[in-house]
Parts: structure tokens; sequence; C-alpha cells
């Protein structure tokens, strides 16, 4: 199969319109996504963001660009310092404050990865630490000041965002609200309070500090994603990624610190991501409905059935994540399944007449076409697997009828692992996965019959028919079992 590059289309936040991604460099994209703050789990909400990005990156490289992406992790930050350095006594030393600072920070890091891994979400080629970029964020600072858009006060530095008449072109601000010479230090704050927003905080007693021509101090947590972003891609970035809630004020401090350095534009294209919304409702602690990846494998979710409900939606429509959802998503990845089996076997005579108008090799190409154009159009990939699902429907009923040759049936398993390279969700693998809890939940159930425990036999049998399992109880008193 031939692999010709696409001209792909994402909407940009900064224009309000679908365009094409047209790169900098021919055939390559600079990616920078915004990562964790690593102090906690990461919740599905935060996971639907880098599932998004995962699956855009992967779009990018099925169609044949070379991606290099970019993803922070953020370890100092105002949520970090506050849960890392409660054990520790007002006199402590700086060096156990970054300590204690640390072993928090590698602890979720680690966790996080482990997270990717299990969403198979594609690990980024560089994952740079804010802590190991702070020299990089000293002198975007002392740059900004030479060009008159930050300003020091008592040991901290803040922008100035007058002197950038582009400044709230991102978020889309009516520069009128503007509160000119008021400044904030929080990293995070509403958009009704735009101000001078601050690059470097002067260190407070009882924070981790480090050395910086202003005193004391450490970086704002906007800085930090300019400065390694610019360090590591370059001054032209093709596409930059987040959640919806990082436009403002996040991603517009970033323009206003790197375009402002660099006095021309530094992103291209800007790509945000709905956020998710769980039963219907905003997600919430207090409202018992907040779940992270470890939480719902505990009640025994496929992370596949999870990833695919997440990129069976549209990026930039609001996901209301259900377990309704999830079996759903079970179901249809259960069909491709089910139907790549049939393609990997060989057909059977056929027994009945030629379906008219369908020729296996040409209808896979309209599907495959039909399949990319849904997701050059801005990620569409709701019609992607629509497109999938009908071709499977016809090619079954054609295979009915005359079976599909054997080269037929290896131009649609091509297809399905093209398809796979960007969904990620059905691949070969899954079947030994499946294997080993049907196994399991086999037993179970002997288990629960020979305790008498008949409910819970009941229950064990329902959820092996959920996963399509038919059982056959043998003479001999051992259980054998089929996929239906
Ligand atoms: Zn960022």
């Amino acid at each position: 199969m031939t692999k010709s590059r696409r001209v792909l289309s994402l909407f940009n936040t900064l224009t309000r319109r679908v365009e094409p991604v047209l790169p900098v460099k021919e055939g390559y994209i600079s990616f920078y996504t915004c990562g964790p703050t690593v102090y906690n789990y990461a919740h599905i909400g935060n996971l639907r963001t880098f599932l998004f990005q995962d699956l855009l990156k992967r779009v990018f490289r099925a169609a044949a660009y070379t991606v290099t992406h970019c993803m922070n992790i953020t370890d100092v930050e105002d949520k970090i310092i506050r849960d890392s350095q409660g054990g520790l006594p007002a006199d402590a030393t700086n060096e156990a404050r970054h300590e204690a600072m640390r072993a928090l920070t590698e602890r979720f890091t680690a966790i996080f990865l482990e997270d990717l891994e299990t969403l198979r979400i594609q690990k980024a080629d560089h994952l740079p630490k804010a802590t190991e970029y702070i020299p990089g964020m000293i002198r975007l600072v002392q740059e900004l000041e030479t060009k008159h858009l930050a300003y020091e006060r008592d040991g901290s530095v803040y922008y100035r965002i007058s002197g950038l008449p582009a400044y709230g072109c991102l978020a889309h601000l009516d520069r009128e609200g503007m509160q000119a010479g008021a400044s904030v230090d929080a990293d995070e704050y509403e958009r009704d309070s735009v101000t001078d927003f601050v690059l470097w905080k002067a260190a407070k007693p009882g924070e981790p500090w480090w050395d910086s021509p202003w005193g004391p101090g450490r970086p704002g947590w906007h800085i930090e994603c300019s400065a390694m972003g610019m360090e590591l891609l370059g001054d032209r970035v093709d596409i930059h990624s987040g959640g919806v809630d990082l436009i403002f004020p996040h991603h517009e401090n970033e323009i206003a610190q790197s375009d402002g350095c660099l006095g021309h534009r530094w992103v291209n294209h800007w790509v945000h991501g709905e956020f998710l919304m769980v039963e219907g409702q905003k997600m919430a602690k207090s409202a018992g409905n907040f779940f992270t990846l470890r939480d719902l494998v505990e009640k025994g979710v496929d992370p596949l059935a999870l990833r695919y409900t997440i990129q069976s939606n549209h990026y930039r429509k609001v996901l209301n994540f259900s377990f309704e959802g999830l079996r759903a998503a079970e179901n249809s990845l259960k069909r491709i399944r089910v139907f790549r089996k049939r393609m990997e076997g060989e057909g059977q005579p056929g027994s009945g007449p030629w379906k008219e108008g369908l020729e296996p090799l040409t209808r896979l190409e309209q599907a495959r076409n039909a399949f990319w154009n849904a997701l050059a159009d801005d990620l569409n990939t709701p019609e992607a697997l629509a497109e999938l699902f009908t071709l499977i429907s016809d090619l079954n009923a054609q295979d009915d009828h005359v079976a599909l040759t054997r080269e037929e049936r290896d131009a649609v398993l091509a297809f399905l692992d093209e398809a796979d390279a960007i969904f990620a969700a059905w691949p070969h693998e899954a079947e030994a996965t499946l294997d080993a809890e049907v196994e399991a939940l086999i037993e179970a159930r002997r288990a629960a019959k020979a305790a008498k425990n008949w409910p819970e036999a009941d229950r064990v049998r329902d959820r092996l028919k959920e996963l399509g399992i038919v059982l056959e109880d043998r003479k001999d008193g051992t259980t054998g079992w089929r996929r239906g």
C-alpha cells in the first residue's frame, strides 16, 4: 500500500478556523504539548487530552510526516510545593526542600508514564523536566527585560502585557478590560482578572529556590513551557496543544513570552481538546464521579476500551464519559477483532449470489479514502470509524456469499493495521490479554460453584457472556469455552 503524504487540516484556536497544517519544514512536524504537573494521579479528563494528542501525532505519522514531539514535565509549581513541603521543619535547608519536592515529583512522573503505557500512548521524543531547564528560563526572562517586556519588583519579575499589542490574540480578549499596571503572582487566574503575570517568583519562606540575577527564587509556570519548547523545538513550532482550560492564561502567556522574545510568531497552529464530563456531570471528587485510570482498571475496565471511547468522540466536543459508553466501546472492539480473525482465516465456499456491485478491492479503496478524508478534516474520528464499520458489514456480507480471496483478505488486513497504527485499540496481542481474563473468570466460576455461591457463579457467567464467550461444561467436570 503506497503512503502518500496527505495535507491534514486542524482547527486553529488562533484564527478560529479549520486550516491546513503546512509545516515550516516540508514533511516534518514539530509538536509541543503541555505535560502533567506531577503531584498527583492524572484523572481521566487529563488523560483525554493526552489521548487526543497521541491520536493527532499518530495521524501525522501514518500520513508520512516525521513528528518530533516535546512534552514537558512540570516538576516545580505552586501545588507541588504546597504538597511536598509540609513535613519539613521551618529551618529546613534548601537542599532538603529540593529533595522533598523531587521525591514527590519522581514518584508521580513514574506513575504518569506507566499510565501512558497502559493506554498505548506513544512516549514523546523529548520529556524535559522543568527543574533541568532553569538556566534557560532565567535567560529568557532576562531577554524579556532587555526588550522592556518585563520588570522586576521585590525580587519577582513580571511580564508587562501593555508592551505587547498582540496580547490576548489567542483567548480573544478584549484589551479594553485589561488592568494596566496590576500584577498577579498566582500561576492560574480567571480571564476577567487579566493582568501582568509573574515570570520569576521571589522565594518565600518554606519554599525551595534557585539563585538568579533577582535573588533566590523559582520560575513561574508559564515561562517553563516557553523556555523548554524553544530550547528543544526551536523558534518556529508547527503545532502546540493542550486542553481548552490552558488557552487562558497559560497559552496566552506562552505566546506573550515566546513571540515577545523572538519578535515573530512562535507557534503556527494552536490545537485544543475539549474537556470531559462523567455521566452528564462535571467530574469532581465531592460528586463521587472522579476517576483515575487506576480506579477504572480496578473496576475491571479494559484500558483499550477507555482509549477507544475517548478516540471515537470528536476532540472538540465535550465528551460525556459513561460506563454504558465503555461497554459499547468493548463491543465495537470485539466486532473489529472478530472481523480480523475472519480475514486471517480462509473463506468458506460461497452459499449465495454475488452481492451486486460490490468488488472487494474497489470497496476497500473507497472506504480507505473516506477514512482518511475524515481524519484529514480536523481529525473527524467518529466519521472515520463509521467508514470502517460500514466496510466491515459490507465485507462480512460479501464473504458470506462469495468468499474473499487470500489476496483480498490480506489487503483488508493491511488496512486494519493501517487504521490501528492510529487508533491503537485492536492490536493482535489484545487476544492474549482477553484469553487470560477468560481463564481467570472460568476459574472464579468453578470456585463459586464449589462453594455453592450461586449468585457469584451467575455474575461471572454473565460477565463471560458480555465478553462473547460460550461455555461448554464437559462430562469430565471441566469447562471448555469458545468465542461466540
Ligand atoms: Zn505549557
